[in-house]
């Protein structure tokens, strides 16, 4: 399964990314993570992404395309792979379209995460990732235990708020999204590659219909066929 996960930031694609990789066996590819991953070992790509990252503007285009070129190359991504937050701009999604032409391995499907922008802010203003476990969770859901424990470390989680995650640069990367990436869904949607889920709704609920997304995409293949939208008709 070769597939994008689109969608604003705080839309739950990474959240999502996660649990499509364990159940299904493919790798979730976030370039956010490897970008964090570049600042934190202090390699001098991480060190020039930062200055980006931390005011919420994208990194240039030709710098995260290598990251993805090297990354698809190994082993773990030859059953396939779920992209999350790449790409991002037009120029990266026709880069990752000749990347993959050139592997013969053409994506078959761009899930589109679908939110509204007034919850887009709550779940990031609110979000935590635990140091240990790498572990996301939002302070606002009631569900938030700050005591349930690490299964790393047997305490509790050590969570840390991303450093993007202030209003400021909330406010911006979410102006980026409208600019940059938007037009992304009209790119894949003129491919009839495009299914839109609404990201509304608890974990496991917005979970489910990305799951029927995907089953219709195994059922009919690429194509127009998988143009569906898939939402609940009584959503909360
Ligand atoms: P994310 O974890 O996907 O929200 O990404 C965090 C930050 O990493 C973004 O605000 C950008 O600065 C940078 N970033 C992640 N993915 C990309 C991308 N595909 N293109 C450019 N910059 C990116």
């Amino acid at each position: 399964m070769r597939i994008v996960l689109l969608g604003a930031p705080g839309s739950g694609k990474g959240t999502q990314a996660q649990r499509l990789m364990s159940d299904y066996g493919i790798p979730q590819i976030s370039t956010g993570d490897l970008l964090r991953q570049a600042v934190a070992e202090g390699s001098d790509l991480g060190m020039r992404a930062k200055r980006f990252m931390d005011k919420g503007e994208l990194v240039a285009d030709e710098v995260v395309i290598g990251m993805i070129r090297e990354r698809i190359a190994r082993p773990d991504a030859e059953p396939g792979f779920i992209f999350d937050g790449f790409p991002r701009t037009l120029v990266q999604a026709e880069a990752l379209d000749e990347l993959l032409q050139e592997l013969d391995k053409p994506l078959q499907l761009a899930v589109l995460m679908d939110l509204d922008s007034s919850i887009l802010l709550k779940r990031l203003s609110g979000r935590r990732t635990c140091r240990n476990c790498d572990k996301v969770a939002n302070v606002h859901h009631p569900a938030f235990d700050a005591t349930e424990h690490c299964p790393e470390t047997g305490a509790a989680h050590d969570y840390f708020q991303r450093s993007d995650d202030n209003e400021d640069t909330i406010a911006k990367r979410l102006d980026i999204y409208a600019a940059q990436t938007e037009p992304l869904v009209a790119c894949y949607r003129g491919q009839g590659k495009l299914v839109s889920v609404d990201a509304q709704g608890s974990i496991e609920e917005v979970y489910d219909r990305l799951v029927s997304a995907l089953e219709t995409l195994e059922r009919e293949g690429v194509g127009d066929a998988v143009q569906v939208e898939v939402e609940e008709p009584d959503k909360a």
